[in-house]
């Protein structure tokens, strides 16, 4: 952490004499944590940004007078936001709402705003290294509001920016003065480092994930519960159109071999329609934020056996809450694997990841991905790692007792595929004892010739 009230521990030189900085303040206008300076031998001004965030690697030093940029690292979109925002400052009067919990004299603050919600969301994780590590700081929280309810009990006070995420890229120079006036008000202030990919390991998601509500009466009698984590401004095929049939057919695809499935929907964007067939449908869908429905989707993620979506931070909570994912990723985005990815605190064994945590790579709209092996593989998730999981850890346990907690998955899945990989899976006289009748192998083979 950094310390930056009453005193501030930060040096800098001017980047065209390289006299030492002198600095004269802090400036907080948005996402970026900046120190205000002058140089005492050419008089320019200048504001840096201090080692916080993307900013620990690539600071940014910005000229003041010219706007003129100095970095090392050509992080292009981090060094542009800074620019742009201090050239097109915002005016509107937009200050923090405070919520307090107890009073605190010296206080660390963790600046979570962003301009993408994974970036928020990832930044507000390191709460709890310093709710546990730093207890004599009370700890202030800056949050936009759609994040406000994830922030973990204990802290001292949240800072609620009520202005939407994408907005959080820019210079709001009401912030920028309301900081300036919050750290007169304690005795020292510091400021997190705000890791902007905080390990497994130094965060417990059920602190920041609570108050859900009761999901039980809804999915009662139901499993497996398979959640896609929905979007409409990066899709699953060329169109809208041609997302809505791969959604369709994988709900028809998992229905027919499931028949307790519950499929669910949420994300934002309600232009696919689905069209209930066996299995049950909970549509959650919605185009616009409000916290109670962000409670509800949590809700579930935290009961899904497996949770798919297109690569985004759309996935960053579904990983982190449900027992397994899978990510189609599109070409342009091979470059943020796991970016988007919670890690449970819990692994020992990286076999575990590699079980939970599955990508199918695509296109760059996705439209190679067929429907069957995102099925295929949800089904084998679902059928076979809970198995896996047992064999992993037989050399290191006294038991070598393993039970399925659902065995009829196996059955139906092993069942699925000894048929669907036979090249004479579609001859019906097969013994067809199981659930997948002839109506559902039909209605599959139908799906596989269509693509
Ligand atoms: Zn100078």
């Amino acid at each position: 952490m950094i310390k930056i009230s009453p005193t501030i521990d930060f040096n800098a030189k001017c980047p065209s004499d390289g006299a030492d900085l002198d600095i004269t303040g802090v400036a907080i206008p948005g996402m970026r944590c900046l120190i205000d300076s002058i140089c005492p031998c050419c008089g320019t001004a200048y504001y840096l940004d201090l080692p916080v965030a993307h900013a620990l690697w690539s600071p940014v030093i910005l000229n003041q007078k010219t706007a003129e940029i100095y970095e090392s690292r050509k992080f292009y979109w981090f060094n542009k936001l800074l620019k742009e925002g201090f050239l097109n400052q915002v005016d509107l009067e937009i200050v923090p709402i405070v919520h307090k919990f107890f009073e605190a004299n010296r206080i660390i603050i963790v600046n979570c705003l962003d301009f993408l919600y994974g970036h928020s969301l990832l930044k507000l994780l390191n709460v709890q290294r310093h709710l546990d590590n730093d207890p004599e700081l009370g700890c202030c929280v800056l949050v936009p509001s759609q994040l406000v309810h994830l922030v973990p009990d204990g802290v001292a006070e949240i800072w609620e920016f009520p202005v939407a995420i994408k907005e959080g890229g820019k210079w709001y120079c009401s912030l920028q003065s309301w900081m300036n006036e919050q750290l007169t008000q304690y005795e020292e202030c510091y400021l997190s480092k705000a890791y902007p990919h905080p390990s497994h390991r130094v965060y417990d998601l059920p602190r920041f994930v609570r108050n859900l509500p009761d999901i039980s009466p809804e999915i009662r009698g139901g499993k497996p519960i398979i959640l896609y984590s929905y979007r409409e401004d990066r899709l699953w095929g060329r169109t809208l159109t041609h997302q809505q049939r791969n959604l369709q057919k994988l709900y028809t695809r998992l229905s027919a071999i499931f028949p307790d499935l519950v499929f669910v929907l949420i994300g934002f964007g309600n232009n696919n329609k689905i069209s209930a067939t066996r299995a049950k449908l909970i549509d959650l869908r919605t185009d616009r934020f409000n916290v109670d429905c962000d409670r509800l989707w949590m809700a579930y993620m935290c009961v899904s056996d497996c949770v798919i979506g297109v690569h985004g931070s759309n996935m960053l909570l579904p990983s982190g809450l449900a027992k397994s994912t899978v990510e189609l990723v599109p070409q342009s985005r091979l470059g943020n694997i796991f970016q988007d990815i919670l890690f449970s605190r819990h692994f020992q064994d990286i076999r575990e990841g590699f079980l939970n945590y599955r990508f199918i790579y695509g296109n760059d709209n996705l439209s190679d991905v067929r429907t069957s092996i995102v099925a295929d593989l949800i089904m084998g998730i679902i059928a076979y790692n809970e198995r896996h999981s047992f064999w992993f850890k037989v050399s290191e346990s006294e038991s070598n007792e393993f039970n399925y907690s659902n065995p009829e998955f196996s059955q139906l899945v092993a069942q699925y595929f000894s048929i669907r990989y036979n090249p004479n899976s579609y001859n019906l006289k097969t013994k067809l004892k199981s659930k997948i009748t002839k109506f559902h192998l039909d209605r599959l083979h139908k799906l596989d010739t269509e693509e």
